[in-house]
């Protein structure tokens, strides 16, 4: 085990490199930490946004957009709605509706204001995230929806006419269904002045906001309220050098806290969910070294993979004699806060989507926090006490950071958004009230792949198929995939695949399982052509076998994900009948199957070369096959293959 002394001193108070006041204010409001024994009420009132109530609710009678500035935890997303609720914004049949950018922050947030509310989750308050609707058409009132779904409700009706008030939440982190979110609503707004609109974040540049608002309209169409609640000083600890592996060093990191500090738990923050798992057992093999006067851990893991009962799991207090420790995606940055923590481990790096407009190719990328994460990473760990950080860098580091981290649609394929905006009647992308341009290269790319692809005409025009594509659910390669269906009569198969692909964390050994065993039988489904088919086996392997749960275990399934599965394919079989698709069966024909899943992939496909690896059609970029794919061991017979996603990863070996 290494000394502590392994850490550099800790960069303490005002004046550190980090002169930000949310990381190291000595003037400090505090407040408790929610426990059993306070009534709900009393909680609510104890968060620092409660004194703002009547200011707030002022602001939004008075003003078109208030944009909401106020440290994480003080109560923004899960009291301000409630607010306007008991004011009664919801009368009348309006609905409040509250946007995430993460799938998992509206369901787990929605679950915690449903019990404040005392209302079954998806009556009085509910949540809709793709695929997933836990809501009510005549009784709810508050609605939590990740930005993708509400922006996607505007295709169907473009004045959101449901809705008096929108509150866009955590629009810091810039997502690019945020951005447009914002565009389509300051439109919105000119035409609807009654509609309210609240943009919140915990970090925020506020004023390049508040004249985005103000630009083209009067001066009080947007004002912005400051919530102040200060935190704790966080000290901040670096290594002194680099590290090959953070996952290993979080875990050794945790280990040596719990044996030496005091009470308080433990937030690991970490890139996915592959990296968390493997930093837990890493900390499982720690736990037989316990020293005697140190807690007992309590290990949890908190990603988006995770069921909601998993996730809530983090909210409970530790039993006596025992310190928490939580292993997180970034989910735990800003969007869900977690009361009691006193110590931050960040690995320094967050899972980014990124794109090259020139080859077309999007991908998940492990990069550097930008300087404003990091902050925001380390102030969790000082919200009910002084706490520290432990930064998995050198101090040097710092200050390559990134200052903000880009927003996402200046880094991401627009092919989707695009076709979307165009439903909308929004034409011209270039008059359209952008919070940040996109490069136009990528808005080139785009509509110059929807033109290829059909959708659109070449005078810039939506076609009926573009129209209709846009109307479905998930993205424009899987839609195209099921519009040609038709030509390769293949659509029952492709309607499975389709949903199989919207789901995640599909091969998974259960908790109890006899992993070798179970990994062995799920080898039953691979097929030679590669995942897709594979997946389409397993799903009908899962029909056949009455949709069993303990079949699944036995078979090193997720039954969640399965289910999910069987729930999606029948809302996008919906969508093909009303599109007129038959659901024409291939009868095992593998290859009609495989060439309409190009004519899907169309922009994602790569050639195998000689030495194993691959190079993609465009760019011809080195590519690897990923070590859960079924071609990780395999050729492809034809030499040539589509990819669903694609991820860029230092390659060990
Ligand atoms: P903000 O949006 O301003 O970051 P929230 O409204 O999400 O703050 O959270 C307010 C408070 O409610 C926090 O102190 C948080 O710890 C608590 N909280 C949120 N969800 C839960 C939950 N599921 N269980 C217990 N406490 C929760
Ligand atoms: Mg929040």
């Amino acid at each position: 085990m290494a000394p502590l002394t392994f850490w550099k001193p800790g960069t303490v108070g005002p004046g550190s490199n980090l002169d930000r006041a949310s990381e190291t204010e000595e003037n400090i409001v505090s407040y408790a930490p929610s426990s059993s024994l306070l009534s709900i009420q009393a909680q609510r009132e104890r968060l620092p946004i409660f004194k703002h109530r009547e200011k707030l609710l002022h602001c939004v009678e008075k003003y078109g957009v208030v944009i909401v500035v106020g440290q994480t935890g003080c109560g923004k997303t899960t009291q301000l709605p409630q607010y306007l609720y008991e004011a009664g914004w919801a009368q009348d049949g309006n609905v409040i509706a509250c946007t995430q950018p993460r799938r998992v922050a509206a369901t787990s947030v929605a679950t915690r204001v449903a019990t404040e509310v005392g209302s079954m989750l998806g009556d009085e308050v509910g949540y809709t995230i793709r695929f997933e609707d836990v809501s009510n058409k005549e009784r709810t009132r508050i609605r939590y929806l990740t930005d993708g779904m509400l922006f996607r409700e505007a295709l169907v009706d473009p004045l959101l006419s449901s809705y008096s008030v929108i509150m866009i939440d955590e629009v810091h982190e810039r997502s690019v269904y945020t951005d447009l979110l914002l565009g389509i609503l300051k439109k919105i707004r000119r035409k609807r002045p009654s509609l309210r609109l609240i943009v919140s974040s915990a970090t925020l540049d506020a004023s390049a906001l508040l004249e985005y608002f103000q630009a083209g309209n009067d001066a009080d169409e947007a004002v912005i309220l400051s919530l102040e609640g200060r935190m704790y000083p966080v000290e901040v600890a670096y290594l002194q050098e680099p590290t090959a592996d953070y996952v290993r060093k979080a875990a050794e990191v945790a280990w040596n806290i719990n044996s030496r500090q005091g009470p308080g738990d433990i937030l690991i923050f970490l890139t996915g969910r592959e990296e968390i798992d493997r930093c837990l057992e890493e900390l499982a093999e720690y736990l037989p070294t316990r020293k005697g006067n140190a807690p007992h851990l309590t290990l949890l893991a908190l990603h988006a993979g995770l069921t909601t009962e998993e996730q809530m799991r983090v909210f409970q207090p530790a039993e006596r004699g025992y310190r928490k420790v939580i292993v997180s995606t970034n989910i735990a940055e800003a969007s869900i806060t977690i009361e009691g923590i006193k110590f931050v481990v960040d690995c320094g790096f967050v899972k980014l989507r990124t794109y090259n407009p020139t080859t077309t190719l999007s991908s998940l990328a492990v990069l550097p926090t930008s300087l404003a994460s990091a902050v925001q990473r380390a102030g969790r760990a000082g919200r009910t006490s002084p706490g520290t950080c432990y930064r998995l860098y050198p101090h040097a580091a710092v200050r390559t950071l990134p200052r903000t981290t880009a927003p996402e649609v200046t880094r991401t394929d627009l092919t989707t958004p695009i076709l979307q905006l165009k439903s909308l009647g929004i034409d011209d992308l270039m008059k359209f009230e952008w919070v940040s341009a996109p490069p136009a290269e990528s808005v080139l790319r785009a509509l110059e792949g929807l033109v290829n692809a059909g959708m659109v005409d070449r005078d810039g025009a939506l076609t009926v198929v573009g129209q209709k594509v846009a109307e479905c659910p998930v993205d424009v390669n899987i839609a195209r995939m099921l519009f040609s269906s038709k030509d390769f009569q293949c659509g029952e198969e492709i309607l499975t695949i389709a949903a199989m692909t919207a789901v995640q964390n599909v091969f998974v050994i259960p908790d109890g399982a006899d992993g070798a065993l179970a990994e062995l039988e799920r080898r039953k489904f691979t097929a030679e052509e590669g995942d897709h088919l594979t997946l389409l086996n397993a799903y009908n392997a899962f029909l056949r076998y009455g949709k069993s749960s303990s079949w699944c275990k036995n078979h090193a399934l997720s039954f969640r994900a399965m289910s999910r599965a069987v729930s999606i394919r029948s809302q996008l079989k919906k969508y093909m009948q009303r599109f007129g698709l038959p659901l024409t069966s291939c009868e095992g024909d593998a290859k009609r199957l495989r060439q309409c899943l190009v004519s899907g992939y169309w922009r994602n496909g790569a050639r195998w070369v000689a030495d194993g690896t691959y190079r993609s059609v465009r760019g011809n970029i080195p590519l690897h096959v990923h070590p859960d794919s079924v071609l990780f061991t395999r050729k492809p017979k034809s030499g040539w293959v589509v990819f669903h996603e694609m991820e860029e990863t230092k390659k060990i070996k």
